[in-house]
């Protein structure tokens, strides 16, 4: 029997910010392995137990294979896409013709393409004039972005990974690499071995296994991390750590945040954090006595009602010690998702454009209507993640597509996001898997294609942008996200003509649609992409498909006629805010949004294992990543474990559900504070929800939900 020979097509893994190149091993039909690509600069050849078992995510028994009717008990019948499309345009129409564009909403993914998002981005705002599109980054990056625009003036992670070998103090808060980006973990790993002086600070509830390998160990108590920030300011100011030439020359506000962290004192933050004094000081000394600090965090600072606080106070001591602009120093949020960076550079937020604009921004809203070719953008945000479930319920939002995720198991508050798709009138999802626990409620399926099966860019946690290549076609009829967007668009201009719904130009709605998604191909979303950025702080105009092809992933900005793009922001102290100065900001430390109390005594933080993503679709298709941790576990000190023996069921509560795990004592669990994981939903784990118990408190500024704290009690099941 004749072969193809087996060839390689040159990838990224999909699932985690650290963005590691892959070479897919391929028959040109079918993807038969994966090895982690030599030259990627993001992994240089390695790869995670996630990113190896990747090919076998794809010709998995849970594909969605073709476009599926549904009845709300669970009847399901194969329709053709034009019919699919034509009935989603109708009911779409329908609602805006009787409700108006706000009445229909999208839900989104960091994991879709840049391609994609740019896509379902126009659709909403350039086509049907409603801002209602938020995405799954919302849980994950939200208060990184307004925490960096406060501070910094943009919405940008300053640093690259070489960062990592040029620091000689990593200060790691509310991040636990070794888990949730490995490959990076693996990074601090060999730069500690090869340099024995770099010294580890590792900030967190939990003993994590990144905790493993910190010289210092902070055990703070949840949320209490402005507190420790703070304090930590405070005795390098004490101590005289301070760069005060830097202060001058390139900061403001530093008398109002001076005032303000006088008042805590080690002894102040010791209460507050529940840390010992000298662990305090000595992690300021560590970082104030380092020629390059760099620091680490991912959801432990973002999942939080105090999110963008605890962001600007970790920016405050890099500003405030100049350790910023330089190898190995600066602020690094590490992105949760494959693309999240992607989403925003595109726009795919309710309150942005494209090309980091903001839709409040008059000038912004002229230049993508010029750029669109469309009539004055609706001014006002649309709803993010939490407020948009919550506008579904109250039926003021009546049809939703939701694309690439799966927030019946990830938004917070698990509950209130079932009354909100039972309420709504109509549920469009659009995955590579079914089924998930959110196509339960869907009233249609469109199948995605999947990893290799499209081309696709993306962004990383260091700005950098790489090219995904197909390897494969699609299994049965499954299509690249943007085309399903842009067929759709289409059609619904159609429909509105046909039910003569009035265009807001002379233009018909139809060949309104066809000009505005006049995509042949994804290379066409790109280059229109790439011109939305000219001038702006992401300006890519000097990158194209064959210099990604050519050169390797590259960083942003890449201005027209540059070389390469930027390693990194604000070397020369120069920062993009009206004065030109980095902001100090003065956040006064706040609780948690839930205290506990005698009812609900014991914190609850969940989090991520090791070898799952996010809601299971993808990873709970390869059963070895079950070894590691085969079902959602209850870590709990033993000291709050007395009547739930270890292995023993668990029945925890907090004032929104209930939730049953197995109990495993674990000493790395502060006493009274529990730990679930995020990923299970019900067809994993019938009870074991984590998001039945957390609660939708939001961040004032960012909107991103407080997953880090919630107060439960717990007793035998
Ligand atoms: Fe994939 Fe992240 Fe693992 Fe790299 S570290 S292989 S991007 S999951």
């Amino acid at each position: 029997v004749w072969q193809s020979p087996l060839q390689e097509t040159k990838s990224v893994c999909p699932y985690c910010g650290t963005g590691c190149g892959v070479l897919i091993q391929h028959d040109g039909r079918k993807i038969l392995g994966v090895r982690g690509d030599p030259k990627h600069p993001a992994n240089f050849g390695r790869l995670c137990t996630k990113g190896r078992t990747l090919h076998q995510t794809v010709q998995a028994p849970d594909r969605a294979l073709q476009p599926l009717l549904r009845d709300r008990q669970g009847g399901e019948q194969v329709i053709h896409w034009d019919a699919a499309l034509g009935l989603a345009a109708e009911r779409f129409a329908r609602i805006i013709r009787e409700h108006g564009p706000q009445a229909v909403a999208f839900y989104v993914s960091g994991q879709l393409s840049t391609e994609d998002y740019y896509v379902v981005n126009k659709l909403a705002k350039g086509l049907i004039g409603s801002n209602h599109i938020d995405t799954n980054s919302r849980l994950c990056m939200a208060s990184a972005v307004t925490g960096y625009k406060a501070s910094l003036g943009m919405d940008s992670v300053p640093n690259c990974y070489e960062d990592i070998e040029a620091a000689n103090c990593l200060f790691i808060i509310g991040a636990n690499p070794a888990y949730a980006h490995p490959i990076v973990f693996r990074r601090i790993e060999d730069a500690k071995a090869r340099n024995p002086d770099l010294k580890i600070i590792v900030a967190d509830p939990r003993r994590t296994a990144t905790a493993s390998i910190a010289d210092l160990y902070l055990p703070l108590r949840p949320g209490s991390d402005v507190a420790l920030l703070h304090g930590m300011l405070h005795v390098l100011i004490w101590e005289e750590l301070i760069d005060r030439d830097y202060i001058a020359a390139h900061t403001e506000g530093w008398a109002e945040l001076k005032q303000r962290v006088q008042a805590y004192t080690p002894q102040r933050v010791s209460e507050l954090c529940d840390l010992p004094e000298d662990l305090i000081r000595e992690a300021a000394l560590e970082f104030g006595r380092a020629h390059a600090a760099l620091s680490l965090w991912c959801q432990g600072l973002n999942q939080s009602s105090h999110g963008t606080d605890k962001i600007t106070a970790l920016i405050n001591l890099h500003l405030a010690t100049g350790q910023i602009g330089r190898p190995g120093a600066g602020p690094f949020s590490l992105t949760g998702q494959p693309n999240a960076m992607g989403g925003r550079e595109v726009g795919g937020m309710p309150n942005l454009l494209p090309g980091h604009r903001e839709i409040i921004n008059p000038e912004h809203r002229a230049e993508i209507s010029r750029l669109w070719g469309v009539e004055a953008l609706h001014p006002e945000p649309g709803l993010t993640a939490v407020p948009l479930f919550k506008a579904i319920e109250r039926g003021e939002i009546k049809a939703v597509w939701i694309a690439c995720t799966n927030p019946v198991v990830s938004l917070p508050d698990q509950q209130q996001v079932v009354r909100a798709l039972q309420a709504a009138e109509f549920v469009v999802v659009q995955d590579a898997y079914h089924p998930t626990e959110t196509a339960e409620f869907a009233d249609l399926i469109l199948p995605a294609a999947s990893w290799g099966e499209r081309e696709a860019l993306v962004t990383n946690s260091e700005r950098r942008i790489s090219r995904l290549a197909q390897a494969v076609s699609a299994p049965g009829q499954a299509r690249p996200d943007w085309e399903i967007f842009r067929d759709f668009a289409r059609t619904l201009g159609e429909i509105l003509d046909m039910t003569g719904h009035p265009s807001p130009q002379t233009e018909s709605w139809s060949s309104r649609a066809r000009r505005l998604f006049d995509y042949p191909d994804s290379e066409s979303i790109f280059k229109e992409f790439r011109e939305s950025t000219r001038g702006r702080d992401l300006d890519i105009t000097g990158l194209s498909l064959a210099i990604l092809d050519e050169q390797g992933p590259q960083q942003w900005p890449f201005h027209e006629g540059a070389t390469g793009g930027r390693q990194r922001l604000y070397t020369d102290g120069i920062f993009p805010t009206p004065s030109g100065r980095a902001r100090f900001l003065a956040p006064a430390y706040a609780p948690v949004a839930e205290e506990i109390d005698a009812r609900y005594p014991l914190r609850l933080t969940t989090g991520r294992l090791r070898d799952q993503w996010h809601t299971l679709s993808r990873t709970g298709q390869v059963a070895g990543l079950f070894q590691h941790v085969a079902e959602p576990l209850l870590e709990i000190h033993p000291e709050d474990a007395k009547a739930l023996p270890e292995g023993s069921l668990a029945r925890i509560s907090s004032r929104r559900g209930t939730v049953i795990a197995r109990v495993r004592h674990a000493r790395a669990q502060l006493p009274g504070t529990l730990f679930l994981p995020m990923h299970f939903g019900s067809r994993f784990a019938p009870q074991g929800m984590a998001n039945a118990l957390t609660l939708p408190a939001l961040d004032p500024v960012s909107k991103q939900p407080e997953f880090k704290h919630a107060a439960v009690r717990v007793e035998p099941a």
